[in-house]
């Protein structure tokens, strides 16, 4: 129904080799990095595989079509964010992981060439990672006119006062930059034009990562979800994206294809969750499990097709991020279902995180709130 282009194909053979050989023989070691190491480290793991990764050409991947020579179209490139998907650590590994991907495409398409040079580069070569600054915990935030920080221009220079959280990435020893949103003062009539958002190197003087939150009692693998405080943060004004009072345009800009990448990745952890339950069940000789779970199944993975298919034909039109919260959202309820499903087929075996089950839970869980 959507063909993908032969270069596409080409790169999703080589990835599941890839994936094969390296990622899926890797994941225990990664849980146990993470669970040793916690959230404000660096898991030997990841910087292992990915000089094998840009080796390989499976790199920046998520590289869109339009402003990059060498990137792709969201058809082609949904086909290997679903291989990628199959695995929680995998997406850093190939330099595709949120929330560094919707970083660099704001800073590509939004960015002036002096920011791109000094943000874009690193983020780029896999030597620095980011965060996004947009959740508050005083505001509901999912409407992003809500966003109450604020920006006050001060001659050359904002200063930024504001609370976030849920502010993923944020620590991560390689964090250099976060991408701030806020509300410029005097703020403008139109809603649509009060917030701004602006680049905040994470080391100036006034950001302070106050603490690692936990995602149903567990921190750090892969979010990284972190409370952070901005108390008179000074920044240049040559700072800001695309302009003042733009912010809330960058956002439709960034979230609606980052939900679309959310919601692939999220269909195959469901497969791989059903895959393996479907063994789990067959390995351990309950063969009247196995019968019920037929069933289920079938309509997981009719569910997963629909979803998929809407999501492809949404940004093969380019629908705008509002109405892309359908296909994700239905795929994350069914990773919720699955992945639970999956937690109980191997018995006792059944709460270990080298289990799909466990592993893909959490995640697909907290996608519903997203
Ligand atoms: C693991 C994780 C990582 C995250 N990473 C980041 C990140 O890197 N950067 C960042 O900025 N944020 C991040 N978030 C935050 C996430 O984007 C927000 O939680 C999400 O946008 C919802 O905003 P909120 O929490 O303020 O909830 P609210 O906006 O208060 O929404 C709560 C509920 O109310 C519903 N609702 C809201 N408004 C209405 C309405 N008008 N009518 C009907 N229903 C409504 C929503 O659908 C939702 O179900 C992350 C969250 C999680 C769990």
């Amino acid at each position: 129904m959507f063909g993908v282009s032969e270069r596409s194909k080409g790169l999703a053979e080589r990835l599941t080799a890839f994936m094969a050989r390296h990622i899926y023989p890797n994941e225990h070691r990664y849980f146990l990095e993470a669970e040793r190491l916690g959230p404000w480290a660096i898991y030997p793991i990841i910087d292992e595989l990915k000089p094998l990764a840009r080796t390989a050409g499976l790199w920046n991947l998520f590289l869109p079509e339009k402003e990059s020579g060498e990137g792709l179209s969201n058809v082609d490139y949904a086909p290997l964010c679903e291989i990628m998907g199959r695995s929680l650590f995998a997406p850093e590994v190939f330099n595709c992981s949120a929330p560094d991907t919707g970083n660099m495409e704001t800073i590509l398409r939004y960015g002036t060439e002096a920011q791109k040079e000094r943000w874009l580069e690193p983020l780029l070569a896999g030597k620095t990672r980011s965060a996004f600054a947009m959740t508050e915990p005083d505001v509901a935030s999912s409407d992003a006119t809500n966003i109450a920080s604020a920006i006050r221009s001060e001659g050359n220079d904002y200063v930024i006062n504001g609370r976030k959280w849920y502010t993923s990435n944020s620590t991560h020893p390689s964090c250099e930059i976060i991408i701030f949103m806020g509300r410029v003062q005097p703020e403008p009539q139109d809603p649509h034009h009060r917030q701004t958002m602006i680049l905040v190197p994470r080391n100036t003087p006034g950001v302070r990562v106050v603490r690692s939150l936990p995602v149903f009692g567990f921190y750090g693998a892969p979010d990284r979800a972190a409370e952070v405080m901005f108390e008179n943060v000074r920044v240049p004004k040559r700072n800001v994206l695309l302009g003042e009072g733009r912010g809330f345009e960058i956002a439709q800009g960034r979230l609606g294809p980052g939900r679309i990448h959310l919601g692939w990745s999220a269909g195959y952890g469901v497969s791989l969750c059903a895959e393996r339950k479907w063994a789990a069940s067959r390995d351990r000789h309950a063969p009247r499990r196995v019968a019920a779970e037929g069933s289920r199944q079938r309509r997981i993975r009719k569910d997963v097709r629909a979803a998929r298919r809407a999501g492809l034909r949404r940004s093969r039109h380019g629908a705008r991020a509002r109405t892309w919260q359908g296909p994700d959202t239905l795929l994350a309820a069914r990773g919720e279902e699955m992945a639970g499903a999956a937690r109980a087929a191997p018995g006792g075996h059944a709460p270990q995180r080298d289990r799909p089950g466990p592993r893909f839970l959490r995640p697909s869980r907290a996608h519903r709130f997203w």
